[in-house]
Formats: C-alpha cells, sequence, structure tokens
C-alpha cells in the first residue's frame, strides 16, 4: 500500500490517509505513529487510503511499531461497536489503544513488596455434582466456536469455582481470557480466591490503575503475555492477541452500562465481540437481567444453573417490617425489631450489615419556617446534607483504634451540603436565603451518615463502619472496611450499594435494609427489576457459611410484588410476571429501544433542537419506529445545561441505530446545543 487510512484514537468518525514512506511495509492493524496536528499521535492502519491528496499535501507515516496487529476480528468489531452506539470510530479505538507513550519501557525499580492478603475465609469444599455439572457444560464450550452460556446461580452457590474451571481449560490451550467485575477496584476477595486457585496474579484493568501499570498491562496484553485479564467494562475493548474465553461476572449490573463519553453496555459488546472473535461467552449473575434471562428461555442462550448455595450454607430467611404497622419515633429510621435483631446478633459475635443507598447525612434540608430547600445552583436536585470533613463525601472511615469508639456524627462541625450530580458543594448555611430566618432548617429523611448517628444511640460498643462513597479517591479506605469487615473487626457494617457487591463475609448473620421501596419511586421501566437484583443481591450476603442468616425488609408496601418475591423466595414468578409486563407494555426484550439527549446551557435553544427532532419528517410509519417526546429530562438541568429526552421504540428487526443517526443528521443544531445518543438506555436520567 503506497496510501493508507489510518484511524486515531480521537473522537473523529474515520481515518485519515496518510503517505507509507518508501522502506516501509504497512499491513492493516499495524500499529504507526503519524503526524498529527503540531504533534503527533498512535494510530491504526485501518486500509488503503482513498482520498486523493496532492503529493505535497499528505504527511507520512513516522514509525511502524512492533506489536502484533489489530486483528480484522477486532476492527470489524470496533467498526461495529462505533455503528451500533452511534459513536465516532476513533473514540471506539481510543479504549482500544488508551495509551500513548508505546515505545517506552520500564523504569528499572525495587519491586515493590506484594500486597498482603487478609485473612482467608473461603470454603474449600469439593465440588458439588450440581457444580461439577456445571463445569462439564461449560469447559465443553471452550475451544469452540462462538457461544453464550448463562451460569444462573443462587448467591453462595459457588459460580466462581465453576467459571474457574473453565478458566483453567482455556488456559490449558496457551490461550487469554477475560473477566468483567463490576466493582473491581473492590475486588480484593476475588483476586486472593484466584490467586489462590491458579497460583499467580491476573493482569488488573480499571481507570484507576496508573499510567504506567496500565502501559505494562497494555503491552502484556498485546503481546498474548497477559494470559487472564480481568477488568471493568473497558477491558473488554483491549487489543488481545489470542482471546479464547470471556465472563462477564454479575452481568445484570448496572456498572456495565457506560453513560459517559462513548455510550454503550459492556454486557452487550462483548457478546458482539465473542461472535466477531468467534468464542464462548459465559454471563454469571444470581439475579440475571431480564433480558439474558429471556435469552436463555428462549434458546437463544444456553443456560446452566446452581439451585442450591455450596457447603451446606443455607440461604436467609426473609423478615418483612411493614412500616405502616412499626412506626419509629421522629427523626428515627430504624424500627424496633431491626434494633433488637441487630443488637442480638452483634451480642452472639455475629456481623450485621444496615443498606440504604443514600449517601450523605440527608437527602435534604428544609427551613422550618418557610419550606425553602435548597437546590442545587446548577442541576435540577436537592443539595444533599453532609456532616463530615474532607473530601470523601459519605464514606466515614474509622481508624483501627476508633473502631471500638464510635462517635456521634453530629460531634463534628464541618457540616456541607453537596450536590451528588454535579459535587457542587456550599457550607451548611445558618441563615435562610428565602425568609432570613436563622438556624431553622431540619434535617429531612436519612442517609447513611444519619443512621450510623441513630445506631450510635442503641449499639454505643458496636464497631461500626460506614462505606458509602463512590468516589474513587476512598478506594484503599474502602478496601480497608472489607477486610476489616472479612477479619471480623467490624459489627456492623452501614452501607450504599457498594455493600451488596459480592463480598464474602463469613461472619455475618443480619442484613438490615433501611428503606427497601427507596428504588421502586419514580417513572422508570425497570425499578422493580433493578430493585429486586440489588436487594436478592443484598440478602445474599448473609449466612454464606454456618450461621443462619436473615434479612430484615423495612417497607411501606410490603404487598408489592417485588417485596413479594423477596419474601418468599420465588424468583422465577417475579421474573415471569416482569416478563409479562414488559410484553403488554412493548417494552425490551420485546422491543428496542434508543434516546435521545438534547443538552445546552441555553433553554430556547435546547427546546427547539427537541421539537425539530420529534417533528422531523423521516419517520415513516413503515418503519415500525415511534418516537415519544420531547419531554423535559428528570434531571432538568445538570451541571448548568438544560436537557430534554426523546425516545425511540422499534421492534426487535428494526435498524435503529441507522435511524437515529440519519435523525440526528437532519438536524443542525446551534453550536451550543448537543445531541447525544444512547442505544438500549438503562437509565432514564
Ligand atoms: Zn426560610
Ligand atoms: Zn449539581
Amino acid at each position: 500500500m503506497k496510501q493508507v487510512e489510518i484511524l486515531l484514537p480521537a473522537a473523529a468518525p474515520h481515518g485519515f490517509d496518510y503517505r507509507v514512506p518508501e522502506n516501509m511495509i504497512l499491513t492493516a492493524g499495524d500499529i504507526v505513529t503519524v503526524p498529527f496536528g503540531h504533534s503527533e499521535s498512535l494510530g491504526v492502519v485501518w486500509g488503503a487510503g482513498k482520498v486523493d491528496i496532492p503529493p505535497g499535501k499528505i504527511k507520512s507515516v513516522r514509525k511502524r511499531h512492533e506489536f502484533p496487529p489489530l486483528s480484522p476480528a477486532m476492527r470489524q468489531f470496533i467498526d461495529w461497536v462505533a455503528w451500533y452506539n452511534c459513536a465516532p470510530k476513533g473514540a471506539v479505538l481510543k479504549m482500544a489503544l488508551p495509551i500513548s507513550d508505546i515505545d517506552k519501557e520500564p523504569r528499572k525499580k525495587k519491586e515493590a513488596p506484594p500486597e498482603k492478603l487478609p485473612a482467608r475465609h473461603f470454603n474449600l469444599a469439593e465440588l458439588s455434582d450440581a457444580q461439577k455439572k456445571a463445569t462439564v457444560i461449560l469447559e465443553d464450550k471452550i475451544g469452540k466456536e462462538f457461544s453464550v452460556t448463562l451460569l444462573d446461580g443462587v448467591t453462595g452457590s459457588g459460580k466462581t469455582e465453576v467459571y474457574f474451571d473453565a478458566i483453567a481449560k482455556a488456559l490449558a490451550n496457551e490461550s487469554q481470557i477475560l473477566v468483567l467485575l463490576p466493582e473491581i477496584a473492590l475486588s480484593v476477595q476475588w483476586l486472593e480466591r484466584f490467586e489462590r486457585r491458579f497460583g499467580f496474579t491476573p493482569a488488573v484493568w480499571h481507570s484507576e490503575i496508573t499510567p504506567v501499570k496500565k502501559r505494562e498491562a497494555w503491552k502484556a496484553i498485546a503481546r498474548g503475555e497477559a494470559k487472564v485479564v480481568v477488568g471493568a467494562r473497558s477491558a473488554l475493548f483491549l487489543p488481545y492477541r489470542n482471546l479464547a474465553l470471556m465472563i462477564v461476572d454479575e452481568e445484570h449490573d448496572q456498572s456495565y452500562k457506560q453513560e459517559d463519553g462513548t455510550i454503550y453496555h459492556a454486557r452487550d459488546m462483548t457478546v458482539a465481540r465473542g461472535m466477531f472473535e468467534k468464542l464462548p461467552i459465559i454471563l454469571v449473575s444470581a439475579t440475571p437481567s431480564l433480558e439474558s434471562y429471556h435469552n436463555a428461555k428462549t434458546g437463544k442462550y444456553a443456560e446452566v444453573s446452581l439451585p442450591a448455595r455450596h457447603g451446606g450454607a443455607v440461604m436467609p430467611d426473609v423478615e418483612m417490617i411493614d412500616m405502616r404497622q412499626s412506626p419509629v419515633s421522629a427523626n428515627t429510621f430504624i424500627s424496633p425489631i431491626l434494633r433488637t435483631a441487630l443488637a442480638e446478633t452483634i451480642a452472639q459475635g455475629h456481623q450485621a450489615m444496615l443498606f440504604l443507598n443514600r449517601r450523605g447525612y440527608a437527602p435534604l434540608m428544609l427551613c422550618r419556617r418557610c419550606a425553602h430547600r435548597f437546590e442545587c445552583p446548577q442541576c435540577s436536585s436537592w443539595m444533599v446534607m453532609h456532616k463530615k470533613r474532607g473530601q470523601n463525601s459519605g464514606l466515614r472511615i474509622q481508624e483501627e483504634k476508633d473502631l471500638f469508639s464510635p462517635k456521634p456524627e453530629s460531634r463534628i462541625p464541618n457540616s456541607y451540603l453537596a450536590c451528588h450530580y454535579c459535587n457542587y458543594r456550599m457550607p451548611e448555611p445558618r441563615i435562610c436565603p428565602a425568609c432570613g430566618a436563622k438556624d431553622q432548617f431540619a434535617a429531612c429523611g436519612p442517609g447513611v451518615e444519619r443512621v450510623s448517628e441513630e445506631v450510635a444511640t442503641f449499639l454505643p460498643k458496636a464497631r461500626v463502619a460506614v462505606m458509602a462513597s463512590d468516589s474513587m479517591d476512598g478506594i484503599k479506605d474502602m478496601k480497608n472496611i472489607i477486610s476489616s469487615m472479612a477479619e471480623r473487626r467490624i459489627d456492623l457494617l452501614i452501607g450504599t450499594q457498594m455493600i451488596a457487591k459480592g463480598h464474602h463475609f463469613a461472619g455475618l448473620s443480619v442484613v438490615g435494609v433501611v428503606d427497601a421501596d427507596l428504588g421502586l419511586s419514580g417513572g422508570d421501566p425497570r425499578a422493580a427489576e433493578r430493585t429486586y437484583q440489588l436487594l436478592h443481591q443484598l440478602s445474599g450476603r448473609a449466612g454464606r457459611e454456618q450461621v443462619k442468616g436473615t434479612v430484615y425488609l423495612q417497607s411501606f408496601m410490603p404487598e408489592h410484588p417485588v417485596m413479594q418475591a423477596l419474601l418468599s423466595g420465588d424468583r422465577e414468578t417475579f421474573l415471569q410476571a416482569e416478563l409479562q409486563a414488559r410484553r403488554n407494555a412493548d417494552m425490551p426484550p420485546f422491543s428496542r429501544l434508543a434516546s435521545i439527549i438534547v443538552e445546552g446551557a441555553t433553554e430556547a435553544d435546547v427546546i427547539k433542537t427537541a421539537k425539530t427532532l420529534a417533528s422531523s419528517s423521516i419517520h415513516h410509519p413503515a418503519s415500525n419506529i415511534s418516537l415519544l417526546g420531547p419531554s423535559p429530562a428528570p434531571i432538568y438541568r445538570l451541571r448548568g445545561k438544560y436537557r430534554y429526552r426523546l425516545l425511540a421504540r422499534a421492534g426487535r428487526s428494526v435498524n435503529l441505530p441507522d435511524f437515529m443517526r440519519a435523525l440526528i443528521d437532519m438536524v443542525k443544531p446551534p453550536k451550543s446545543v448537543r445531541m447525544k445518543i444512547d442505544i438500549d438506555p438503562v437509565r432514564f436520567l
């Protein structure tokens, strides 16, 4: 090739043509350095050049790097991901090639001592018959063509051991294996388990690893040296040289949906990559997404079930606390029944968890005189009251020495208000800006900090920790909390959904859900599914070994199907009912959705653009696509931008990405307005 198209890892929809120097031979997929602007950039040869550029104007490729080229399957995958998600091709390449100084070798330095692993608490029991059967089925897929298998097993049934066997089989063929985990940064226990089983540390990939580690990991992956890679969703785009198996653990987890920048669903993209690379995929969950469940029931996916807990542990009892029948006194949130259960279990030397999916102290602050509420100046959301010092909002870390003496949080003076959408902060005000009243503010409702304050009143001696931040500054502290909990140096762990995920705490016997109804409000079509998954996952933390677990759900609507399903343990009936409801409403997985978010700083421009989109002549009745909206987004203002949403719904067979692209191509919005396409949206904010 004399002239080549080079795709750059930047937000461009296509590549740029470059001349190939006399002494260089390039083939598609090669990684090169090219001049770009006033600087240079890495890029990938995407194909032959097409554009007729006068000889004096075209720039030359500077260097070809000695790396295995991106395979045809990988390049097809990138093209497809860009097409499907209506994203610029270069932006997708950036996820495959997220490093710049590719030739830089690591500086020689002293090897850091390996991180000390916390004490081990896992059962080392033999595989059960159900596990053995599952293992045989999964192992049989290795080395064969594309397939998707849903490994569906109750929490504590030993799914990990089962897919570890599949990994072992793939490793024996000298192949690479990718395991995606939500919250990989917190997955100390998973890594420990892996190391014990395989005797080596897998390559770890997530957004928090240092640039140097990232570069080293990327190289090892591209060269095929990293045999097992465990990562967050972004690991799925890396250029594995010799990939043989991909596993998506907790496949239902919402964090697989990337909602900033390039919008995509990592679970679905993993399945797509499996098709291009012709390799098996294993989706793992105790509470499969309705999509995967439906695909398994209709035979599109294979299904392997693990119906019982492993090693003799039994499923926890579920107790419903009807909050209408057992009211709490003013400004408290934990019912007498739950208080007693917590006190008793801790007195017996067991551990407990309290779950509330709300960071901070109180979700709202209200003036008692005039009912003024504090709204974020940039977003349509209430400012959340926090009572903690420092940067890690909602994360209270108690030092070892502190664990025995939790102090009421109210003694800490520096309260502040924070917006959980844009992180805008202000000191807690004393004067009401609306009526001028002084010190008349009331905190409304509980956050985890307030719950911990309440706990200190009736369990003054308990060793309590709060884990509640999704801010990554706190990763190390959160890891500490997890290992302290595993080593039983904490009696009661209070937290948001971080505590629901995958942890194995042998001494945990009571889980209390402060507000089980919290996720069910709002118009989100997936609210029931998500609440069920979260609460079920959380329940699964309890009683994983010898101790029998009990889960207490505080609810004002115990008759709700989600509560009933949790109470009866009848997951199938719930999932079938949810599927039927989706079918009746013509919602996914029986239809496909895509949304357009129109946002900009000038409200009138946003509204005008949204209306133009809605009235655009493109949607023909024959296309089987209905366009709903525009309507103001639930978070109408976000970071100072006004937002409108449109929702397109289509039959399963409709080419929705092309429709969406054509739709926004017809509209020329003012410069200040942005239109974002979200294919298969999972949140509707
Ligand atoms: Zn007031
Ligand atoms: Zn805000």
